[in-house]
């Protein structure tokens, strides 16, 4: 754990510094909230029209500014290109939704004897956004716009890998017309800036996104103020592929190669049907040769390096030299790179099998039946999502209803959309981003009722 006063950001493709920026401390925490406080007033006092437009606005300015901010996303995180502007897009996207909910943000009439019974949905007040590092920008999106939105302030903390895009966002935020102060980033150490958000007393409400060791911790501390808090956390997702699925678009590595496995939900443990699982071993070996990895930020590049060293050693401990397994290729020199990997000498219950690795390494497992698929993608702490492929609708159907994760796919790898909620059972996470309800989870309910009855006529 480090205290320096500045974050050194590395391109994990080159290991160059690309940027020396000030870590915030407790104090400048506590300034920020102040000031915060205040922009948050005149925003909830705003017509709620003109919070519309002026998110509208923001969302122009981002999407005039995708190229950028998808290089950005390369240059600090090892994004792919490609990936990169689909980040940025789903920034603009998200804003664009978010603002459409202002004005549809509902109360209820409730019929009650004696009176009139009206619910509100009022903003919390300040809201503190904790983001990783692994997707940068569109995780600081899912937590800070909806809460926006619902006419909160959001105080947002990068992580220290990767501060650039969201302290661009804010940049953007201004430009746009959003008040001063109403969104502030707080690039900083998790135990400094982080924990004083967590503890402020006027943060109202904590999103948190990260490792489930340190989602624990943030809500032993919210909970000595019962503060609300979302988290975001671990995942270790099954694929489940029947023998009767198209075995080739299942298997497609980049379930779990994408953004080089650093993704929560990456489908890390392939439990394929043992009649199938021959096919399934010749396939994934040719797959992973066919990878191309590299420079981010050449456009034909399919997989980046990881973030960091760190993450490099990490990933590494889970692959010892000479574990069976299918291997593709990395390039040499500097650079946090890892090869595309499928272990396939692991027992269901080994580390690599249960253990959130955050690389480009999965497992392949047998399975026999639809219930062995069912236990052995329930056999783990995680609940975060899965996908299941098969060309039986009612075992998908089946198969769907006894997988305990939040988000399933039937036959397709896609986890998250700005339009569905998105969140994890079990140790995977608490609340959901995203979807209709997304400006709610950012409101408190208000009841008022209102009596009618008057003195006797
Ligand atoms: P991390 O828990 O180390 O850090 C996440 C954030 O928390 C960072 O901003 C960090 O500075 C901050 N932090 C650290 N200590 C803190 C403390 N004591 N108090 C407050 N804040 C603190 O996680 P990471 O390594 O950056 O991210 C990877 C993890 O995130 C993986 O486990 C991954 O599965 C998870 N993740 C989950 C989702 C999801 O939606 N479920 C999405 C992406 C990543």
């Amino acid at each position: 754990m480090s205290d320096s006063d500045e974050l050194k950001v590395l391109n994990p493709a080159t290991e160059e510094v690309l940027a020396t920026v000030p870590a915030a401390t407790a104090e400048d925490v506590d300034a920020a909230v102040v000031r915060a406080v205040r922009a948050q007033h005149g925003w909830a006092a705003l017509a709620p029209a003109d919070r519309a437009r002026l998110l509208r606005r923001f969302a122009d300015t981002v999407d005039a500014h995708l190229e950028e901010l998808a290089r950005l996303e390369v240059s600090e995180a090892g994004h792919t290109l490609g990936n990169a502007r689909w980040e940025a897009g789903n920034a603009r996207d998200l804003l664009e939704y978010a603002a459409g909910g202002i004005e549809r943000l509902l109360g209820k009439q409730i019929p009650v004897p004696g009176g009139w019974n009206i619910t509100f949905q009022e903003p919390l007040g300040v809201v503190g956004v904790i983001a990783p590092w692994n997707f940068p920008m569109p995780i600081a999106a899912w937590g800070s716009f909806p809460a926006l939105a619902a006419g909160n302030a959001v105080l947002l903390k990068p992580a220290e890998t990767t501060p650039l895009t969201a302290l661009r966002l804010a940049e953007l935020a201004l430009a746009a017309g959003l008040p001063e102060h109403l969104f502030q980033v707080l690039p900083g150490h998790g135990h400094i800036a982080g924990r004083a958000l967590v503890d402020h007393p006027d943060v109202a409400k904590i999103v948190f996104t990260g490792s489930t060791r340190t989602g624990r911790e943030v809500m032993e501390r919210c909970a000595r103020l019962v503060k609300p808090v979302t988290l975001e956390l671990g995942g270790k997702s099954p694929n489940i592929v029947f023998a009767d699925a198209d075995l080739s678009t299942a298997l497609d590595p980049f379930s779990f190669l994408d953004n080089s496995g650093q993704d929560c939900c990456a489908r890390t443990r392939i439990l394929v049907q043992e009649t199938a699982l021959d096919e399934a071993r010749d396939f994934l070996a040719d797959a992973l040769a066919a990878v191309v990895v590299g420079d981010p930020a050449d456009e034909k590049t399919q997989m980046g390096p990881l973030i960091s060293a760190a993450q490099r050693e990490r990933v590494r401990s889970y692959v010892p030299a000479g574990a069976p397994a299918l291997r593709g290729s990395a390039p040499d020199g500097p650079g946090f790179w890892f090869p595309p990997t499928v272990l396939v000498g692991e027992r269901h219950d080994s580390p690599a099998a249960r253990e959130e690795i955050f690389g480009p390494v999965a497992v392949l497992l047998p399975f026999t039946d639809e219930r062995d698929a069912i236990r052995l993608a329930n056999d783990t702490p995680y609940g975060l999502a899965g996908s299941v492929w098969t060309r039986d609708l009612g075992r998908a159907l089946r198969v769907s209803g006894g997988v305990r994760a939040g988000n399933l796919s039937v036959n397709s790898h896609s986890s998250v959309r700005y339009w569905t909620p998105f969140g994890g059972y079990k140790q995977s996470g608490l609340g959901r981003e995203l979807g209709p309800d997304a400006l709610t989870a950012f409101t408190e309910t208000k009841n008022v009722f209102i009596s009618t009855e008057g003195p006797a006529q």
